[in-house]
């Protein structure tokens, strides 16, 4: 197995976890997609749900359903306790404190409250904003909206030939016009698992705030934020067993006490009037509206739900799946995978020669395997590996060993329609 990379715990094999048994857990994965057993490869896009998570949302609506905050009523405490419960649950998952954490809809919310809350109003002319040459989409068009308005100009990190990014390159990157340095935890295309606390120490020694995507990080492996040493960390719900609709930014106290909301509603005020709007306190100042109350009830339910399965048994079992995929698919003559940086995360993209990505999943479909092809919302990375499209495998811990194998002789099978 790959050494656990930095801001992680150490992964561990428990040979007691029965996989099959967590597998069953999880309703969809039974299903049939074509008439065959459905072989889902695509969790990096988002991840199955337990029972436990699907009950928990039907439980909330049945029995529950109010909204939070504003009725002194049963129902009323019932629902905001279950919503606060939510954010309790979250924060201890990833060992912050819970008036630190704003719930939102995910991470592409998070960013972009990052972006106009706290980056618009200090960014002016010549400042520059740090990224990485692997940024998902949400991790670049916010920063290209705020740095238009403010002045300010984007500047690019790359990558070294096997997708890692080499620590010294950021160094030289982070010339003093740098303000910010927003950058993935996990690379959602080449499983690339980022140095995240030595990247946001030479970041914090020159007075760089850093914003870290965490989409692809925390459904696949422990990850403590404190200890990371981060101002910002954003992550999406759908991506670990929660609903679709949630995710969190984690920022620390001061940094959101300073911030402006740029999002005005209920729920976020203190005392309206036509003269003027006081803000309420910590994260509940940027929750304007009715939030996803249910869905976060969900996505607590998913938090208990992976701290009983533990996330360093989770991050192994992967790691196992990730290396027999990897061995199999590298039997295939003239495929190709994208992303071979040491210790990487479950997510395999590949090309096959001679066949377009989109032929490959069209095909493997018709098996009743999904996986996905096309840019993966990362324009930028394709262009610099040099392809319009990729196939990428993205595993989960209920995938199995079986299915690889499956997968790889489907693999096998359409390429020889194709060729
Ligand atoms: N960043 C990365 C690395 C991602 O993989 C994704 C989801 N594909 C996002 C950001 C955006 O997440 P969401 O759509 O849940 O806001």
């Amino acid at each position: 197995m790959n050494a656990p990379a930095d801001g992680l715990r150490s992964a561990t094999v428990d040979p007691a976890v029965d996989w099959d048994a967590v597998r069953a857990e999880f309703p969809l994965l039974a299903r049939e997609v074509h008439g065959k057993p459905l072989l889902y490869f695509d969790s990096a896009n988002t991840g199955q749900k337990p029972a436990v998570v699907i009950d928990a949302v039907n439980d909330f609506y049945r029995h529950h359903n109010a909204n939070v905050s504003r009725a002194v009523h049963q129902l009323g405490s019932e629902a905001t306790d279950a919503y606060e419960g939510a954010r309790r649950a979250l924060a201890r998952f990833v060992n912050v404190r819970h008036d630190e954490l704003v719930l939102c809809s995910g991470t592409t919310f998070a960013l972009n409250l990052v972006a106009w809350s706290w980056a618009l109003p200090r960014l002016s002319a010549g400042d520059v904003i740090l990224l990485t040459r692997m940024e998902h989409h949400a991790n670049i068009v916010p920063w290209q909206l705020v740095a238009a308005r403010a002045g300010a100009t984007i500047r690019v990190v790359d990558l070294a030939p096997d997708g890692s990014l080499d620590i010294d390159t950021v160094r030289a990157a982070m010339t003093t016009e740098v303000r910010l340095f927003t950058f993935t935890h996990v690379s959602n295309v080449l499983g690339t698992v980022t140095p995240v606390r030595a990247l946001c120490r030479e970041a914090r020694r020159r007075g760089i705030t850093t914003v870290v995507d965490g989409s692809q990080a925390l459904p696949h492996r422990p990850v403590d934020i404190a200890a990371l040493g981060c101002d910002f960390y954003a992550f999406t719900g759908h991506k670990m067993c929660g609903p679709t609709g949630t995710g969190a930014l984690w920022a620390r106290a001061e940094h959101l006490a300073a911030m402006e909301p740029f999002m005005g509603g209920g729920e976020m005020i203190r005392e309206v009037s036509f003269d003027g709007t006081t803000y309420n306190d910590g994260p509940y100042r940027f929750e304007a509206g009715t939030p996803n109350i249910a869905g976060f009830v969900g996505l607590g339910a998913a938090v208990g739900y992976l701290e009983a399965l533990g996330m360093a048994r989770v991050e192994a079992r992967e790691q196992a799946l990730l290396a027999h995929l990897t061995e199999e698919l590298q039997s295939i003559e003239g495929l190709r995978i994208l992303g071979t940086a040491p210790g990487k995360a479950a997510v395999v993209s590949f090309l096959v020669d001679g066949a377009h990505a989109h032929d490959l999943a069209t095909l493997l479909d018709l098996e009743g395997i999904a996986i996905r092809s096309g840019q993966h919302c990362a324009h930028p990375l394709l262009a610099w590996l040099g392809v319009a499209a990729t196939c990428r495998a993205s595993l989960a811990f209920y995938n199995t060993h079986e299915e690889v194998e499956r997968f790889v002789a489907a693999l096998r099978k359409v390429r020889m329609l194709l060729a």
